[in-house]
């Protein structure tokens, strides 16, 4: 029998243009899942995360290779100020920047990364994420002045929206181009490396449909991964670090540092980043704060009928 759990916690920072994360936690015979694709989502869209969530409480994971990974500090629109701070005290040899948007200039944006550079240190790595927010023109204009201003840059991610552009711009500049938007389908991530188009693939276990799926994506693609979250509680961050545990190799920062993103947890057992790493788990810890974040009933019966919609789909 399943038990599900509807929770509600606010972001500390406006992220992706929401203030509070919500989902539904699930529960089978080999643990929790946690379902909670962006509300902006289509239904059809919401298929692979519930199928993420199923493969969490009902199979399982497959064995990791590592039993801890490095992860990278998380910048969001923020002034240089508070983001000197953010990074100075998560503990992270790497920090991905949020660039390119609406609400920040590109000298707001370098000022930023500048701030961040400074509480690196020279051997810091620093990558920004546009999120397909350029043309190929700004695009290339932006990543130079980025890459001064942060005295080198590990990647740029998603800088274009297409996979032609993204390929357009990799040919312009000498920043490596990670692909993450484009990589969504399980079709995707070979156009991507064949068009040439990316040197870095973004994976998010829940948009792939789980950690399987997502293996066999970084199989077909090629290219060197990074895990990333969705932003879950640390029953789907679960989850992203399996997928990292497993990859058979892990080159760079994962961005799984994300639960300081949010006020709170479903879980006493927080899966937040130590000296700029996190542990692989087994499987997701128990949600025994779910009562604390627990959605309000609109909220609840909002999810749970989005949760019965997406499973008719899944069929
Ligand atoms: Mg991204």
């Amino acid at each position: 029998m399943t038990t599900e759990h509807v929770y509600a916690i606010p972001l500390r920072t406006r992220f992706r243009g929401i203030t509070v994360r919500e989902g539904v936690l699930l529960r089978g015979p080999a643990g929790w899942g946690e379902f909670c694709p962006f509300l902006d989502y289509s239904d059809a869209e919401c298929v692979p995360w519930l199928a993420a969530a199923v493969e969490a409480s009902e199979q399982g994971w497959p064995e990791p290779v590592r039993d801890r990974v490095e992860v990278n500090a998380t910048v969001p629109v923020v002034s240089p100020e508070r983001a000197h701070e953010l990074v100075a005290a998560s503990g992270c040899r790497t920090a991905k920047v949020k660039v390119a948007d609406s609400r920040s200039s590109l000298v707001d944006d370098c000022e930023r990364v500048a701030a961040v550079r400074d509480a690196l240190g020279p051997a810091g790595a620093i990558r920004v994420d546009a999120n397909a927010a350029w043309d190929v023109e700004t695009a290339a204009t932006a990543i130079g002045e980025l890459a001064r201003a942060a005295g080198g840059l590990e990647y740029v991610e998603q800088p274009c929206a297409t996979i032609d552009e993204l390929a357009m711009v990799r040919r312009k500049v000498d920043v490596r181009i990670a692909a993450d938007e484009s990589i969504r389908r399980a079709e995707d991530p070979l156009r991507v490396a064949v068009a040439g188009a990316a040197d870095v693939a973004v994976l998010k276990v829940a948009p792939l449909g789980g950690v399987g799926r997502a293996l066999r994506v970084a199989e077909a693609c090629g290219l060197p991964c990074v895990v990333s979250s969705a932003v879950e509680s640390s029953v789907g961050l679960a989850a992203e670090l399996a997928l990292a545990g497993a990859l058979p190799s892990l080159e760079f920062a994962c961005g799984l540092g994300t639960l300081s993103l949010l006020t709170g947890d479903v879980t006493t057992a927080s899966l937040s980043a130590v000296d700029g790493h996190l542990p692989v788990p087994r499987r997701a810890p128990e949600p025994d704060l779910v009562g604390g974040v627990a959605a309000d009933d609109e909220t609840r019966r909002r999810w749970l009928g989005r949760l019965a919609r997406v499973r008719e789909l899944s069929g």
